[in-house]
This record gives C-alpha cells, sequence and structure tokens, in this order.
C-alpha cells in the first residue's frame, strides 16, 4: 500500500509565517493527485514536508501504514522530481541514473537493470553516454524522471516538473507523465501553478489558496461545481466571468445589474432561494450566447476580439464589469459595437457576495 495520508498538516516557518493551515487530505494508492495554486499559497511546501525536506509543524503524515512526520527523507521511500532538474552535470546519462541507486548500494548487475529499463520506458537509450550539456530541455526533464524512477519509490513526487520547458514541449511532457503514471500505477502528488496542467493531468486536484485547502475533487467536478469565488475564478481558461447583481423573475428569468442593465436567462435552474437578493453570478464564457431576438435588455460594449480559430473570444465591458464571451467562429463583432447576450439558467454559478462560498 502506498497511501498519502495528512491529518490536519501545519507549517509555522520559524520566522512566524503560517505557510500551511491544517491540511487533510488523502492519495490514494496509484492516483495521480495535484497541488494547485497561485504563488505562495504553500504548495511547494506541502510537498516538502510529504518529501522530508521541511519539518512539520504540527499534524500527522502518513506514507503506507506509517507515520512518517520523523522519519528522514532517505528512508521515506520516495522519489521527487524537481523543477530545476538537478542533474549531476559531470556524469553521463546513464551515471546520473545509476547514481542514487549506487549511493543506496545496490549491486551493479540491479542498478544495470533498472538503468536500461528506464532508460527504455523514457525513450532514453540513444542518450545514455552524453552529458547534461548535451541535452535539450525536454531530454533533461526525461533524465530527471528516470531518476526518480529507477528507485522504485512508494510514492513521486513532483514540483513543478514541466516549468523550465516551453508551451509545446510542456504539453507533450504532460502527456508523456500522464502515460508513465498509467503505465506504473504509482502514486503521485504532483505540485504546479498552472491549472490547464492541473486540469488535464490529476485524477483529483487540491485547489490552495493563502495556505488553506479550498476544494478537493475531480477536474470536471472542480468545475462544474467550484465551492468559491476562489476556484470558480482560478480554473477555466478564459476565466469565468462574475456579475454582482439581483436574479428576478419579471417578464422571465434575469440578472439584473445595479446600471439596469438585464440579463435574460434561460430555461430554469434557478432556485427560489436565490431570487431578490443580491448575489455573485458566475458565468463561464462558453455560456454566454448573442441574443439575436428584439430589444437587447444586455449588450455589453465589444472591447477586443480574439479570434482563435476554431472559436473567438469577445472581451467585453458593461458597466464595471469585464466579461469575455466564448463564441463559435462567424461574423466577428466589431470593437465599439454593443453585443447583446444571454445566458442559461441552469449554467450558472452563485455565490454569496460576502463570504464568497457557493449557495446551495
Ligand atoms: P511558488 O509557486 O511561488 O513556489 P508555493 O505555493 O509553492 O509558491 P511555498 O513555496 O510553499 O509557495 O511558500 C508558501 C509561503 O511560505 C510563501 O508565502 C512563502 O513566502 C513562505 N515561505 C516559504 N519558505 C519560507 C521560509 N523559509 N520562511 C518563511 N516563509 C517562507
Amino acid at each position: 500500500m502506498a497511501r498519502v495520508q495528512l491529518q490536519g498538516v501545519r507549517k509555522v516557518y520559524p520566522d512566524g509565517f503560517v505557510a500551511v493551515h491544517g491540511a487533510s487530505f488523502e492519495v490514494a494508492d496509484g492516483e495521480l493527485l495535484v497541488l494547485v495554486g497561485p504563488s505562495g499559497c504553500g504548495k511547494s511546501t506541502l510537498l516538502r514536508m510529504i518529501a522530508g525536506l521541511e519539518s512539520i509543524t504540527a499534524g500527522s503524515l502518513r506514507i503506507g501504514e506509517r507515520v512518517v512526520n520523523d522519519v528522514a527523507p532517505k528512508d521515506r521511500d520516495i522519489a521527487m522530481v524537481f523543477q530545476s532538474y538537478a542533474l549531476y552535470p559531470h556524469m553521463t546519462v546513464a551515471e546520473n541514473l545509476a547514481f542514487g541507486l549506487k549511493l543506496r548500494g545496490h549491486d551493479k548487475a540491479a542498478i544495470g537493470e533498472r538503468v536500461a529499463e528506464a532508460a527504455k520506458t523514457l525513450e532514453l537509450d540513444a542518450l545514455l553516454e552524453r552529458r547534461p550539456a548535451a541535452l535539450s530541455g525536454g531530454q533533461r526533464q526525461r533524465v530527471a524522471l528516470g531518476r526518480a524512477l529507477v528507485r522504485h519509490p512508494q510514492v513521486f513526487l513532483l514540483d513543478e516538473p514541466l516549468s523550465n520547458l516551453d508551451a509545446k514541449l510542456r504539453m507533450s511532457m504532460r502527456v508523456e507523465i500522464a502515460r508513465l503514471h498509467r503505465r506504473l500505477g504509482a502514486t503521485m502528488v504532483y505540485v504546479t501553478h498552472d491549472q490547464i496542467e492541473a486540469m488535464t493531468l490529476g485524477q483529483r486536484i487540491v485547489v490552495l489558496d493563502g495556505g488553506e485547502i479550498q476544494q478537493i475533487d475531480t477536474p470536471m467536478a472542480l468545475y462544474e461545481k467550484p465551492a468559491n469565488l476562489f476556484v470558480a475564478t482560478f480554473l477555466g481558461s478564459p476565466a469565468m466571468n462574475v456579475l454582482r447583481g439581483t436574479l428576478v423573475r419579471e417578464d422571465g428569468l434575469a440578472l439584473a445589474l445595479g446600471d439596469g442593465a438585464r440579463l435574460p436567462l434561460d430555461g430554469d435552474g434557478v432556485p427560489e432561494a436565490w431570487l431578490g437578493s443580491e448575489v455573485d453570478v458566475g458565468i463561464r464564457p462558453e455560456d454566454l450566447r448573442r441574443d439575436t431576438g428584439a430589444g437587447a435588455a444586455f449588450a455589453p460594449t465589444v472591447e477586443v476580439v480574439e479570434p482563435v480559430g476554431n472559436e473567438v473570444f469577445v472581451n467585453l465591458q458593461q458597466g464595471p464589469f469585464a466579461l469575455i464571451a466564448r463564441l463559435p467562429p462567424g461574423e466577428l463583432p466589431e470593437p465599439g459595437a454593443r453585443l447583446p447576450l444571454r445566458a442559461a439558467a441552469g449554467r450558472l454559478h452563485v455565490f454569496d457576495p460576502g463570504s464568497g462560498e457557493r449557495l446551495p
């Protein structure tokens, strides 16, 4: 069993700064769990505590069945992959892969076997005699992964492993890591600030902000039912639109904004309890559509139009609110023109304007 369990794990740095406020979650055996959040949210601190590189101020950490709070990193049966790769420049790829095993006293034959196996898995066979300086960024990253792989650890810990790569390479390495995970069936904890990486790689995602867990769920559940405004606007690209207004039912359902504009809402899906008081309403860019009917009640001003081929992002302004609509390609709206829009009532996300929590 290689599950990882955190119970009330807290980190207070020596200067008194609370980086993690008490995190409780479990990484199931064989699961790829992603920790995601903006810079400074505490995700690296959490990962480093699991690795044993940072002490745990309070709470308990188990790897497998064992509490490892006070176990040295080398005895935790984990392998970590760093953003910086941390390869030894004077060693060949083969030597880099073998180094950790040598330190641990494995015999030569076993080391050779594991290095060959990792090289094959990561397609490094042809590069074994090269030094890191003679490798591309993607190849270096594969060697860094290989160094973790040869260890056959219970748990892989990956700290922003792709952030030094260009966008295209990042995408292909992302697929490679997903494939590797499926093939090994290994438990992995993966840290990133990139929400797209989190959404595409994670079987489940822990969203962090300010050292606190905001929500833990599958990517689609987080997207469909964000627990608060932070999660709602952090995941999704372009980000969710948020409009403060009042949901009303007069000549049909609508969101009434302070400036008198009314966004017409189609269909149903708005509980009575949401009607009549001020709320923050989240609408994903793909949930806004053109209103082709007469008497446009909601027609924000087009500011910037971004055609990306299969769709068009239209940046709009409505009073104090900046909005983005994601529309099918076709006739492009002109900047400066007004674009009538409507939305589906059933696709709204509604939040308490005070606490930012999702309304039930
Ligand atoms: P990034 O994506 O920028 O690496 P992160 O989410 O990984 O951010 P952490 O590195 O975990 O963030 O840091 C969390 C918070 O703890 C930050 O506000 C950081 O300034 C603070 N911090 C980190 N190390 C220390 C330290 N040694 N002493 C005091 N505060 C620290």
